[in-house]
């Protein structure tokens, strides 16, 4: 029978995606003409949905739209998709995080000194086509061991490995320490965000704590896929839930030993939707279940009260 719901210490919306939302918000209540998002404003339905509900506009490719303003997501773009929307006389916003915008900085300041970079992260997402557009000719994608084993030599490149914002830092300390061994030269920079370490790290402490692990997140979202991976692979079960409407109540059920929940949220993930997870579960438990929040959100609710 469930009898705890634990909060992650770290969870949910993050610096980077409070300012894109606020920035959409802004623009789409300020512009009087249409106002078109570039991708999702942050990889989260419940967001894109409601941005949608209120007359903003979605756009893939900048071949979609030809006047008003274009929005760019909080995971940033190629500079040639700017300048495609400003030749058609496009108003440009961008809100891209400023921890992406950091990988944009390192990578032009190196390819600038002849580096080639060796950027980890996954292939087609939104945050590594942005990176690759400032240097395409300089940038090397991989996204596992094997891909960086059989790159080639590179003996008397110089090197540079970035990463992506949301990876997994263990992942990436193997990385680290396997193109250590391939290239000696090579310069690290680990560009993981903030965000994301303390997220990971948070869970990592509560998922040998809990029964079972609850990730409120999109499946688009690789941060909260990565936090359910991690859960699972630590308390055996971290699954992924878009939404309170996700939870099977086998999950609990008598019988089953799940005594102990823990609730984490992604970084593009808003307080309500895990506001509603943690009353749905509450009221699974027939009123009974107690919510341990975390020590952090405690000492700030004292302070203030
Ligand atoms: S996860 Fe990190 S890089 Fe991505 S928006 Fe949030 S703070 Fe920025």
């Amino acid at each position: 029978m469930l009898k705890q719901i634990v909060i992650a210490r770290y969870h949910g919306f993050c610096m980077g995606v409070k300012r894109a939302i606020n920035i959409a918000e802004e623009t789409s209540a300020n512009e009087t003409g249409p106002v078109t998002i570039l991708n999702e404003i942050v990889h989260n339905e419940a967001v894109v949905n409601r941005f949608k509900d209120q007359g903003v506009g979605q756009a893939k490719r900048v071949d979609d739209i030809d006047q008003g303003t274009l929005i760019i997501s909080a995971h940033g773009v190629a500079p040639a998709v700017k300048e495609e929307a400003t030749a058609k006389g496009v108003r440009v916003v961008d809100a891209t995080c400023p921890l992406v915008e950091r990988i944009y900085e390192i990578i032009i300041r190196v390819v600038a000194r002849g580096y080639h970079v060796i950027h980890f992260g996954e292939m087609h997402h939104d945050e590594t086509l942005g990176i690759v557009g400032h240097a395409p000719d300089s940038i090397t994608v991989v996204s596992s061991v094997d891909e960086i084993k059989a790159l080639p030599d590179w003996t008397e490149r110089k090197l540079g490995l970035t990463v992506q914002t949301t990876a997994h830092e263990e992942s990436f300390a193997d990385i680290e320490k396997l193109v250590k061994e391939k290239w000696p030269h090579i310069e690290i920079f680990n560009t993981i965000c903030n965000a994301t370490s303390q997220r990971q790290a948070a869970i990592m402490d509560l998922a040998p704590k809990v029964d079972m692990v609850l990730v409120v997140g999109s499946k688009t979202s690789a941060n909260s896929m990565r936090l359910a991976q991690i859960a699972d692979a630590i308390c055996g079960k971290g699954i992924l839930i878009g939404s309170a409407a996700d939870i099977n109540d086998d999950w609990i059920a008598e019988g089953t030993g799940v005594e102990r929940v823990g609730i984490s949220a992604g970084a593009s993930t808003p307080d309500f939707l895990v506001e509603d997870v943690i009353e749905s579960l509450v009221e699974k438990s027939g009123g009974t279940a107690e919510v341990i929040q975390p020590e952090r959100r405690r000492k700030r609710a004292q302070k203030s009260a």
